[in-house]
């Protein structure tokens, strides 16, 4: 995920403290906290197996295998592999709407990108070991808490490790979770877990569109058939026109041409040439208005060029012979949580008890996909420390992910209510 830092922080409120303090004293709650710190041996298992494993975009299969073992060994029901590859399992309790806690399963790294995944001391390298090595082994580590807890829950946890959160994976296994009418119904409240840390609430959906633009045309010699329509000048046209679009500081809006091919030669008129756009904003409005702008500067582009080619060769009278395609290679919605969201209010309680500075903030993750709809989602990490996120010399440090386990399962047990002790004490 790519995060941007935002400034300001809402609050915690009274009732939500009352209730993380009552559950602070219970015991069995005490006794996770401090297990997760006897068990950080059993985590790094957990994740050096899971990294060890290749997930890349669209080929997470093996690794939902092994996530759906793991999700069985831990107590959880009806666990099962959906249509796109989700791995689902479920904590039981009284009501019937759920609390889910995900993680994506997929990485950046293309199939035959050599793993090497290590331990040294407290560190863990390769590729993945963090985003989302962090994010799945938190996943873990409170459906074994919960397993352990014997605490009755009102609201049921959904367990979900999902696929393609990354790049040209679009989102899709968050997609699919709420494209289907059961869990858009059932699900209130979604938290994922995502990369290492607990400085963050991530509680901002970036938004985000990217197209691809291919413009051909006849070709021909650059002497001998001057005068045919050139779709270079095309996206040259398009890309002067589009780059004076203005866009608001707030609420922040980017635009990038970040590829551009085509051509054969020096000395050809290309046959085609093409262009990749990303547009983002936390708003949709202010994306849709870049994306009307980008496809009318296009519009007119192909306008100009086939009058211009007119003019270079007047005796030819050609007709154009230009034609365009925008492909839309990917897109995320956007949306952020209400202030006075009741996860706000838990997070924020959990924060204050444990003495954790977190500030909210402005990503693109899977929770995107329940923020566009007005669901109730947040991101934060799975706890310890990473980096070099989405490059080969990722890192991702257990040092201290007590307290971000720890922060994880006060949040979700806030969320779900805990209604009588049924374990014994
Ligand atoms: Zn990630």
């Amino acid at each position: 995920m790519a995060v941007v830092r935002r400034a300001e922080a809402s609050g915690s409120d009274s009732t939500a403290q009352r209730e993380i303090a009552r559950l602070v004293e219970l015991p069995e709650v005490q006794r996770a906290a401090s297990q997760f710190r006897s068990q950080e041996s059993r985590f790094v298992q957990w994740q050096l197996e899971m990294a060890r494993i290749p997930a890349p975009p669209f080929g997470e299969n093996a690794r939902a295998e092994w996530l759906a073992k793991r999700f069985r060994e831990l107590g959880l029901e009806e666990v099962h592999v959906d249509e796109v590859g989700n791995v689902l399992g479920i904590r039981t309790g009284s009501a019937k709407q759920f609390i889910a806690l995900s993680a994506h399963l997929d990485t950046v790294f293309p199939a035959g990108t050599p793993l090497n995944i290590r331990q040294h001391a407290t560190r863990l390298y390769g590729p993945g070991v963090s985003d989302n090595g962090a994010g799945v082994t938190a996943l873990l580590a409170v459906a074994a808490a919960l397993q352990e807890l014997e605490l009755a829950l009102t609201l049921p946890v959904l367990f979900i490790g999902n696929v393609g959160e990354e790049g040209e994976g679009d989102l899709r296994g968050m997609r699919h979770i709420f494209s289907n009418p059961h869990w858009k119904n059932s699900i209130r409240y979604i938290l994922v877990l995502d990369g290492a840390g607990c400085d963050t609430i991530v509680a901002e959906a970036l938004g985000s569109r990217r197209f691809e633009i291919i413009v051909r045309g006849p070709g021909g010699h650059s002497w001998s058939d001057f005068g045919a329509p050139n779709p270079i000048l095309v996206l040259a046209r398009t890309i002067h026109g589009f780059s004076q679009t203005r866009v608001p500081v707030s609420p922040k809006t980017t635009f990038n041409v970040g590829v551009i091919r085509g051509g054969t030669s020096v000395n050809s008129i290309p046959e085609s040439a093409s262009m990749r756009v990303d547009i983002r904003s936390t708003s949709m409005t202010e994306m849709e208005y870049l994306e009307a702008s980008l496809r009318r500067e296009l519009e007119l582009a192909m306008g100009e060029e086939a009058r211009a080619s007119e003019q270079r060769s007047p005796s030819h009278r050609r007709t154009s012979g230009l034609s365009h395609e925008v492909v839309v290679i990917g897109s995320r919605p956007a949306g952020e949580l209400d202030p006075n969201a009741q996860m706000l209010k838990v997070i924020r309680a959990v924060d204050a008890h444990l003495g954790n500075a977190a500030q909210i903030q402005r990503a693109s993750t899977d929770a995107n996909i329940p923020l566009s709809i007005g669901r109730e989602a947040i991101a934060v990490g799975g706890g310890g420390s990473g980096g070099g996120a989405h490059t080969l010399q990722e890192w991702f440090d257990g040092t201290g992910r007590e307290l971000g386990l720890t922060r994880i399962l006060m949040t979700a047990l806030g969320l779900a209510g805990v209604s009588v002790l049924t374990g014994k004490i």
